[in-house]
């Protein structure tokens, strides 16, 4: 679709980045046009209202999650359309209060995730939100601290997706990307 290759096409490309051998893929010069961006949001609103809502019978998402660093910026202008909460995802150590925790594969070694406590009520409908799905070890963890408030994700929402690392089959519910990575 039209609006896709648009977003495709603006994406950057950087070859060893942030090391040797890893092609980073850069959402940020989709932010610096204002039409871009809004072509970004209304696409993510679009699939949600026609495909998230639909397939799990309800009319309203309550909570958006969103994945340190740049879900922060992608879910909060989702959650005001949406009219639902937002709650962040912060790397070990930068949330204040009660925390929940789960672990992910890092390249080397494990890393911690957490989430504010009673931040989500059982029951509430829940998707997750960040730029990008590699392997999908931080996007299972944000999903292991929804399930730890007892709730569960609908869905995991990415920009951009990398669908020969297979990261969606460790994700307990569907997975969801605008564009492809190779
Ligand atoms: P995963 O946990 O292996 O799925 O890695 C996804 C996480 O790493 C996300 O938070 C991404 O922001 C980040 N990431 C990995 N590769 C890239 C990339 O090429 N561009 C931007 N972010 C990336």
């Amino acid at each position: 679709k039209a609006d896709v290759l648009y977003l495709r096409s603006l994406l950057g490309e950087h070859a060893d980045f942030p090391k040797p051998g890893i092609v980073f893929l850069d959402i940020f010069p989709i932010f610096r046009s204002p039409f871009a961006l809004e072509t970004l949001f209304t696409h993510l609103m679009h699939h949600i209202t026609t495909v998230t809502l639909p397939a799990n019978k309800i009319n309203k998402i309550d909570v958006v999650v969103g994945l340190d660093a740049r879900g922060f910026l992608l879910g909060p202008p989702l959650a005001l359309r949406l009219h639902a909460a937002f709650v962040p995802v912060r790397k070990q150590g930068k949330l204040p209060g009660e925390v929940v925790k789960a672990s992910y594969e890092k390249e080397y070694g494990t890393d911690i995730f957490e989430m504010q406590s009673h931040s989500i009520a059982p029951g509430q409908s829940v998707i997750v939100i960040d730029d990008l799905i590699a392997t999908g070890g931080s996007a299972k963890a944000a999903g292991e601290l929804v399930a730890l408030q007892g709730s569960s994700v609908l869905e995991y929402l990415f920009i951009v997706g990398l669908p020969f690392l297979k990261g969606a089959d460790k994700l307990d519910a569907p997975a969801y990307w605008m564009v492809e990575g190779d």
